[in-house]
């Protein structure tokens, strides 16, 4: 069976959860996943929840935790290169046939990541391996690179009403 690139973007809710939903998906017709999470660190619920899908999905991340603003640090960065070699190495072993790079788009924008170092992965995927792409600001080069990608478009979000990321609902 080919795989394809995916990339989940846009600003409103869904990109993460629609990721996790097709992990969910392929370990039920045992497919093995792995996700990279960039930027993040830290115990998020689906992190937990997938330990007990740990014969068919592993999680790793590659971020320091922190919200980025302005310039990123040399540990951002170093985390987020750790992670694309990682991903390098995860797609030579060629255990998996599901790859999400969670957040990786943000990485891009956030200048931990090269644009090109992002398509190098997707030009490395093994044929059969289904790549997804998540996070807002997907960069065009990505995007046309891709063989899907949806946009999570917010029409309204009550994180604009001052409503915080929610344990077991956003993390
Ligand atoms: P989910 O993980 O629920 O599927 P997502 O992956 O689509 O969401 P992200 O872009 O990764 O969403 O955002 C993660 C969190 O960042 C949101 O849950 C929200 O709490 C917070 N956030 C920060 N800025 C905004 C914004 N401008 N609009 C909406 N959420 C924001
Ligand atoms: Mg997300």
């Amino acid at each position: 069976m080919r795989g394809y690139v995916q990339v989940y973007t846009g600003n409103g809710k869904g990109k993460t959860t629609a990721a996790l939903g097709l992990a969910l998906r392929a370990a039920g017709a045992g497919l093995k996943v792995f996700i990279g999470q960039f930027i993040k660190r830290g115990e998020y619920s689906e992190i937990k929840a997938l330990k007990r899908f740990a014969d068919l999905i592993q999680v790793e991340q590659f971020g320091m935790g922190r919200f980025l603003e302005g310039q990123p640090s040399a540990e951002d960065i170093e985390a987020a290169q750790k992670g694309v070699a990682r991903i390098h190495e995860i797609m030579a072993e060629d255990r998996y046939q599901v790859i999400i790079l969670d957040e990786a788009n943000v990485a891009v924008k956030s200048g931990l990541i090269p644009v090109q170092e992002l398509l190098a992965l997707i030009v490395a995927k093994p044929y059969h391996v289904e790549m997804i792409i998540t996070g807002r600001y997907a960069s065009t080069r990505i995007m046309e690179a891709a063989d899907l990608v949806t946009e999570m478009k917010v029409i309204k979000h009550y994180y604009h009403e001052g409503i915080e990321a929610r344990v077991g609902i956003e993390k």
